[in-house]
């Protein structure tokens, strides 16, 4: 019989030397990699570790769950709340940064942490879940604050918390009407897609019957390898439950910085209906300039999507800048210029056309 996903929650690697021990018998530790892990420690499940092919750097999925020594490289820009989420935070839990959304950090724990996230601050700590006191004060808060109505649950990754928390913290916001839109952010149907049991897509589902929320799934899958059988299964229960799932990828060096991996990852996506629904330049946080890619990189990503992929297929390119201003959508210039009563145009691989202006 298959582990339960708490078995496999528990046997995750929690050091360099369990990954080493348990997982990844190449893998080899440098002081360096060892200094990084000090600054954010390890945690790898046994399900991401077997889609390594090769223990080293080169691979894809290595390099985003293994500490380099490359973490070490200092950056000016480089900050532990790139987003400043910080300023924005009218609670201890919640985040504010547009008017009519806000995101709740329900919990402080990640099966696996990822390299490049933004959120170490957070994923770091491996504290406790949100409390009932504390669900009590944000739904109090959004009951104040009506024009709130789109809640963004992440943390951390909230659902591996146990079923009965993750249906409280759905009940809480269930109970504030103005609430018409609930979002969970998981990394789950990636490194843990086990914990996807037909008894948490229940509680999913329910959450929107009776005149509740409307609730979408925010995946994060970065590379084509991630979407292992077991992920595709995990994403069919949510969709066939009636759960939309769409993906938020992010552009990561070495990872998926190039147009073929990116093609392949949106077409797998688009197949087993998760809709590639943003891919994220790298934010400016500690300890992943080796991971980051100059913004031309995305662009040129962006026009071989757009040439080749159907529309629904294609993510948007965006940057999320600090504090209240708003995604940045990056989009490579279609618009070429002005010709005598016609704008010229350029499709995906290039090719150019004149749109003339109405008589
Ligand atoms: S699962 Fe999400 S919150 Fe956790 S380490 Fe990865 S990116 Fe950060």
């Amino acid at each position: 019989m298959a582990d339960s996903w708490q078995r496999q929650l528990r046997r995750a690697a929690r050091s360099l030397d369990e990954l080493r021990a348990r997982f990844l018998p190449g893998l080899e530790i440098t002081p360096e990699m060892r200094e990084a892990e000090r600054r954010f420690p390890t945690a790898v499940t046994e399900h991401y570790a077997s889609l390594v092919e090769r223990p080293d750097f080169s691979d894809p999925i290595f390099r985003q769950c293994v500490p380099s020594g490359e973490e070490l490289v200092p950056a000016p820009w480089a900050s532990r709340d790139p987003l400043a989420e910080e300023p924005c935070s009218p609670l201890p839990r919640l985040v504010r940064r547009y008017p009519d959304r806000a995101v709740l950090l329900a919990c402080d724990a990640c099966a696996c942490r990822c390299r490049h996230c933004f959120r170490k601050r957070v994923s770091a700590r491996g504290g406790p879940a949100v409390s009932d006191a504390e669900l009590a004060a944000v739904a109090r808060w959004l009951r104040a604050n009506p024009r709130v109505e789109d809640v963004l649950v992440s943390g951390g990754d909230p659902l591996v918390l146990p079923d009965a928390r993750v249906a409280a913290i759905l009940g809480a916001l269930r109970s504030v009407p103005t609430v018409r839109v609930v979002r969970i952010a998981t990394r789950l149907p990636a490194t843990l897609p086990a914990r996807f049991t037909r008894g948490l897509v229940r509680i999913l589902a329910a959450a929107r019957r009776g005149g509740g929320p409307a609730v979408f799934v925010s995946a994060h899958f970065n590379h084509p390898r991630e979407l292992a059988p077991e992920a595709a299964e995990a994403c069919a229960r949510l969709v066939d439950a009636g759960i939309p799932v769409q993906n938020q990828a992010v552009l990561l060096r070495g990872v998926n910085d190039d147009p073929a991996t990116m093609e392949a990852l949106c077409r797998a996506l688009y197949r087993i209906r998760v809709r590639p629904y943003y891919l994220f330049q790298a934010d400016l946080a500690e300890g992943i300039e080796h991971l980051r890619t100059p913004l031309a990189t995305g662009l040129r990503i962006m026009a071989r999507l757009r040439a080749n992929l159907s529309g629904p297929a294609i993510p948007n390119f965006c940057l999320d800048p600090p504090g209240h201003a708003g995604k940045i959508e990056l989009a490579p210039a279609t618009v070429a210029r002005r010709v005598r009563g016609t704008t010229e145009v350029r499709a995906g691989d290039g090719t150019p056309f004149r749109y003339p202006d109405p008589v």
